[in-house]
């Protein structure tokens, strides 16, 4: 059984068939369509990643003790300073001219929408933490965590995980883009939907560094509907709901394997709800 991540079980938990294609026979790729949340999601990072580099030689000084603390100076490093930079610019290069030549693919109000949200995020400091170091103690711009679990009858289960942020608590956030604003009521539950990542980066953080972390969340970048970032959070989480979250993403791996076996890939999510066929990128390809 390979590494499992949330990624992989978040397409799964919304649609088995484009699982099947994407990680079963490995054929469909993204493409045409509309790609502008994945081209936004990956500029993001990296104009942020861009403006870490300045901010951490000042205010996020005692964010770097406190990571040094936990002795992450053997972390690898995702991508180095300059190359980010160059990989910022590209990507501001690539969807500014996108847009003048496609509205359909990259909408401009998005675009400057966006641009205005990531320049406020710079502003705020809160947003501005990194997850590690490197080996020459510069900022990483996202952790690697790889652990494994054990289900309640002992079997092994590896996971990975990708942090975009630690913050000085040890707390986790991930950025998101997406086509419209979170719903705090239903996203943010631990077990379910959107809110599983937040609990399973918990559990990441917890593996790895043996504490509960204070908080949970994400850093939204919406399409449309709010020009402010919005920021979702849990708290209060317990050991106890991490090992349920833990055993949760024991049970979707078995299932995934499961329909594995059968070859049974419906065109369902793994809890029998319906695929958002509306908005898949897939859908030429599927055929539905
Ligand atoms: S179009 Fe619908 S059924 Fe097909 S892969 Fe996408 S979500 Fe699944």
């Amino acid at each position: 059984m390979g590494k499992e991540s949330f990624s992989k079980h978040n397409i799964a938990l919304n649609c088995l068939k484009q699982f099947n294609e994407q990680y079963n026979k490995g054929r469909w790729e993204a493409k045409g369509t509309d790609r502008s949340a994945l081209v936004m999601g990956d500029a993001l990072h990296q104009v942020l990643d861009v403006m870490m580099r300045d901010y951490v030689n000042g205010a996020l000084s005692d964010v770097i003790d406190a990571l040094r603390e936990f002795e992450l100076s053997r972390a690898v490093p995702r991508v180095y300073p300059d190359i980010v930079k160059e990989h910022a610019l590209h990507y501001c290069r690539m969807y500014q001219s996108a847009a003048k030549r496609s509205k359909d693919t990259f909408d401009p109000a998005y675009i400057t929408r966006f641009e205005w949200m990531v320049r406020k995020a710079m502003a705020d400091t809160r947003w501005w933490v990194i997850p590690g170091l490197n080996e020459f103690g510069e900022p990483l711009t996202e952790l690697k965590v790889d652990f494994t679990i054990k289900n309640a009858l002992g079997e092994d289960f590896e996971f990975t995980s990708k942090l975009d942020i630690l913050d000085h608590t040890m707390s986790p956030y991930d950025y998101k883009t997406s086509s419209e604003l979170f719903n705090p009521k239903s996203d943010c539950n631990i077990l379910a939907g959107k809110g599983y990542q937040l609990g399973t980066q918990a559990v990441a953080v917890y593996e790895k560094f043996k504490i509960v972390p204070p908080k949970t969340g994400f850093i939204i970048f919406p399409k449309k509907d709010a020009l402010e970032i919005q920021v979702l959070r849990v708290s209060g989480l317990t050991v106890s709901d991490l090992a349920n979250v833990k055993l949760r993403m024991c049970w979707i791996v078995n299932t995934l394997e499961w329909h594995k076996r059968q070859n049974r890939f419906p065109m369902q999510g793994i809890e029998g709800t319906k695929p958002n066929c509306m908005f898949c990128q897939f859908k030429s390809e599927c055929g539905v």
